[in-house]
């Protein structure tokens, strides 16, 4: 990159990286973590006293890629009644050789175009490839860039969801629509009897789906359980599915397997990186009748990569600001 700070803001983001870039970002990063390329710093996240917000860092270094930085930014639950989206993050990119400071990178678009793309690089490689119904649990603001990102993965034919507050779910409905699927909205145990493929994306703190309503060879991509305490499935669900992780560290201690690895249901060894598999280091889904789940925590890696993307798409583009420093 040249010499300077470039600034790229959230609506250039939202033009510079698409989902299929999002994707290949992720999907490199995953694997330059299993290969000890690349690695995340521990988290910090705090609730810091003031307008009830929670305030972190998540940061890392892909020496692959030589992409060092961070996310800041947080959760700040009045925001709606601003007219501003809860969640707000900044992304600092860093020059690896010599630490200035090369990019600020709005992160509120990315961090759910990176989140999609978790998911749907683990239905790329894990799903069953005759999937025909994607089931989704959740439907706030995360929600519509998931079904987009999955619906890229499989010749699904219908959406089935299911929503803690019903009155949401018409969002997901008009998005299927605009994808040619056919949309229903279901019972929780309707949802695992009918999904190939199910998506969590929920801000639950206890399982909303339980083992005896998951139907063998389904997918279960857990993409809400990110924090100590929450919860989105039955951990029983652990001891019959095959389970994969974005980082294990991640998973075992604020993912969906935390509750699974606290109750002594399964150990830490049972959870493979999905990196692995990406590498053709392990081969995934090994039968039609196999349940694979994922378990998607989020890294700082995945927004290091897709900023990384926004920054050089639109200095190429000619969107970037660029000040000197
Ligand atoms: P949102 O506030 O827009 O939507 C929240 C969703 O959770 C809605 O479907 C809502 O009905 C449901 N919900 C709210 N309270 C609930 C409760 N007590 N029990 C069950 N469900 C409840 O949030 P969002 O931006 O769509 O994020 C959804 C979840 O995904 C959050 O938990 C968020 O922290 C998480 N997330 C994870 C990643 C990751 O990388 N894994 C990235 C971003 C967000």
């Amino acid at each position: 990159m040249a010499e300077g700070l470039l600034i790229v803001g959230e609506d250039v983001c939202a033009e510079v990286v698409s989902s299929a870039d999002a994707f290949t970002a992720v999907e490199a990063v995953f694997g330059a973590m299993a290969k000890g390329d690349a690695y995340n710093f521990p988290v910090i996240r705090e609730a810091i006293g003031y307008a009830d917000a929670l305030y972190g860092f998540k940061s890392g270094f892909d020496k692959a890629g030589k992409t060092l930085g961070v996310k800041s930014g947080g959760y700040w639950p009045g925001n709606m009644d601003k007219g501003l989206t809860n969640h707000q993050s900044t992304i600092f990119l860093f020059d690896p050789d010599t630490g200035m400071l090369q990019a600020l990178v709005g992160g509120n678009y990315l961090t759910a175009v990176r989140t999609a793309a978790s998911s749907s690089v683990s239905i790329a490689h894990l799903a069953r490839k005759d999937a025909k119904v994607l089931g989704m649990v959740g439907a706030g603001h995360q929600s519509t860039f998931q079904l987009r990102a999955a619906a890229q993965q499989r010749d699904f034919e219908k959406v089935v969801a299911w929503n803690p507050h019903p009155e949401m779910l018409p969002r997901l409905g008009s998005v299927a629509k605009e994808l040619g699927l056919a949309f229903e909205a279901v019972t929780q145990e309707d949802l695992g009897a009918q999904s190939d493929v199910i998506i969590t994306i929920t801000s639950a703190f206890e399982p909303l789906l339980m083992k005896g309503w998951i139907k063998p060879g389904t997918h279960i991509a857990c993409m809400g359980t990110d924090t100590k305490g929450k919860q989105e499935i039955d951990p029983e669900i652990f001891t019959t599915a095959t389970a994969f992780a974005d980082e294990i560290a991640q998973s075992t201690t604020i993912g969906e397997a935390q509750h699974a690895i606290a109750s002594g249901l399964i150990g830490k060894t049972e959870i493979t990186p999905i990196g692995a598999v990406i590498n053709s280091d392990h081969p995934g889904r090994s039968a039609a009748d196999e349940i694979t789940l994922f378990d998607g925590t989020g890294v700082g890696l995945q927004d290091l990569a897709v900023a990384s993307v926004a920054a050089e798409q639109a200095e190429k583009q000619g969107k970037a600001t660029r000040v000197a420093l």
